[in-house]
């Protein structure tokens, strides 16, 4: 039987052809439009608008006269605070809806959507409350006069302007609310777009926020592929900070162009996140399949944290490599929409070709492939489908054990002791993640400490609202997630003034 998801696409209904301007739908000046194809099926799905040069100048302007206005920033605290809550209400109430478009968009099934709070429509609804939270929280310091006399010093947090948020395709509903969330809470406005792999997504949460009650112009959407409509702004005049979640080659794009007018930029880059197995680990079994799950289930991989290196104890290897292979054979395959199916297809072809290129180049550098390694055919030949591939014995400087492959690819390297295994960890340009799997609760701080990566699980791995998200080295800049991510879309500014007619 050939798999299609084409009656999903009947039924939903998808918005197409548009750009959301000013609070309106408007088509692209130019009338250019991007297919998007199933990456399970091969079908095509939709067509959405190529924002041109002068779509994208409507945008920020729409978004500019929005903040110079203050009809966002300058409005009742409680009025946004409102309107970020009912927003999350309506994405808790559009659940289904919004997971089948994902579902349509890049394949991620219906039961990890529903299932894994990190990519679930719920995490970025209470991203959205957790933001809503510190609305009118937001201040500054009145400190005392360093020189002494009777002045005021104080210092005042002000929205940065207009955002140009810029999201990847694989976790849209997460990805979208660590940036629109924090970026509205501190009193921006927002020119966002989409990844051209995950639109239609995105559209529907931008047509929930304006029944939620957001003013025009607040937040704006152009959508198209990097070039030309993420050029287009992130060398915008009228942009005052980028910020970008996606990858490396692109995060060193925006750095570059942003130094033309000094640009505020957060990046939220790859990783190669390592996960440490010790042999007194509470489960070397749960631990295995905790690893492989992270790098084979719901996005086949195509997750930046996943830990894509698994340093093993040698005394527990053999047990850790059973249980691994035990967990890739459960992986199951298909249409997004049938319940018994967990995982997804790669996102395109060119991400299928990079990706099997990297596992042959990892049999050519001599590691031990212990299972998968191959294109899934049969009823999933049309798709882009990748069988969970586990690597044993990798030298740490083999190419599969450096690079980000993006795909459900597990690099299992041996270690000796602890030492070895922080070295390890550490030797690496990313620092994304890292997972610490031990039942010596001093241990596990212990190396935790030592990581050098912006957030470490001890037997687990989570993501919350209220924590810090970010990379150490080339992981990224900067932090999405709690008050430290408001404060990114600020300005510092300090205020003196003398209270008597003396000079200060
Ligand atoms: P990508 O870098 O190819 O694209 C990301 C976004 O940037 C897309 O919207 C794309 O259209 C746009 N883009 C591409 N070229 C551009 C340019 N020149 N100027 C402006 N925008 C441009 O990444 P992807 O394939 O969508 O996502 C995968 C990458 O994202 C991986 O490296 C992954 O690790 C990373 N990622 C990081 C996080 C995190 O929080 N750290 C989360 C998810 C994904």
């Amino acid at each position: 039987m050939t798999l299609t998801v084409r009656p999903h696409r009947e039924s939903l209904g998808l918005k197409t052809g548009q750009l959301y301007l000013d609070g309106q739908w408007t088509p692209a000046r130019e009338g250019a439009n991007w297919t998007h194809r199933h990456p399970a099926t091969g079908e095509e799905i939709g067509e959405f608008a190529v924002a041109g040069a002068a779509d994208v100048d409507d945008a920020v302007a729409a978004a500019r006269r929005a903040f110079d206005s203050g009809t966002w920033s300058n409005s009742r605290a409680s009025t946004r605070i409102a309107v970020l809550r009912r927003f999350a209400d309506l994405l808790r109430a559009h659940d289904e809806e919004l997971r089948s478009l994902q579902a349509l968009d890049n394949s991620v099934p219906l039961s990890f959507s529903g299932s894994i709070y990190a990519t679930s429509v719920g995490a970025a609804a209470d991203v959205f409350d957790h933001h809503a939270g510190w609305v009118d929280k937001l201040g500054g310091q009145t400190l005392p006069p360093y020189q002494g006399g009777d002045h005021l010093a104080m210092t005042f947090r002000e929205p940065i302007g207009v955002v140009a948020a810029i999201l990847p395709w694989n976790a849209p509903f997460l990805l979208f609310a660590q940036k629109v969330a924090p970026a509205l809470a501190a009193g921006c406005t927002v020119v966002l777009k989409p990844s051209e792999y995950a639109t239609f997504t995105v559209l529907r949460m931008v047509e929930l926020f304006a029944e939620a009650g957001l003013p025009a112009g607040v937040l704006n959407v152009v959508t198209g592929p990097g070039d030309p409509v993420g050029e287009a702004l992130i060398t915008h005049r009228d942009v005052d900070k980028v910020s970008f979640t996606g990858s490396r080659a692109v995060g060193r794009r925006i750095v570059e162009a942003s130094a033309g007018t000094l640009k505020r930029v957060s990046l939220e880059l790859g990783g190669k996140s390592p996960a440490l197995v010790f042999a007194d680990a509470p489960d070397v079994g749960v631990a295995a399949a905790t690893v492989v799950g992270a790098v084979t289930m719901g996005l086949s991989g195509q997750a930046c944290v996943a830990n894509t290196r698994a340093l093993v104890q040698r005394d527990v290897y053999d047990d850790f490599l059973t249980a691994a292979q035990g967990m890739a054979a459960a992986v199951t395959y298909g249409d997004p929409f049938d319940p018994s199916v967990i995982s997804c297809p790669l996102i395109n072809e060119r991400q299928l070709a990079r990706v099997l290129g990297y596992i042959e180049r990892g049999k050519e550098e001599g590691a031990r492939l212990v299972t998968g390694g191959e294109r899934l055919e049969g009823e999933l030949a049309a798709g882009n489908f990748v069988a969970p591939t586990i690597f044993a014995d990798v030298p740490n400087t083999a190419t599969i054990a450096r690079e980000e492959i993006f795909g459900p690819v597990l690099a299992v390297v041996p270690f000796d002791d602890e030492e070895e295994a922080v070295a390890l960890a550490n030797d690496t340009e990313y620092g994304l993640g890292a997972a610490v799997f031990s039942a010596d609760a001093q241990r596990a701080f212990r190396v935790s400490r030592r990581l050098r990566a912006g957030t470490i699980g001890i037997n687990g791995f989570q993501i919350e609202p209220h924590l810090p998200f970010g990379g150490f080295k080339q992981s990224g800049l900067g932090r999405e997630g709690g008050l430290s991510s408001i404060e990114a879309y600020t300005e510092l500014k300090s205020v003196l003034m003398p209270l008597t007619g003396e000079l200060m």
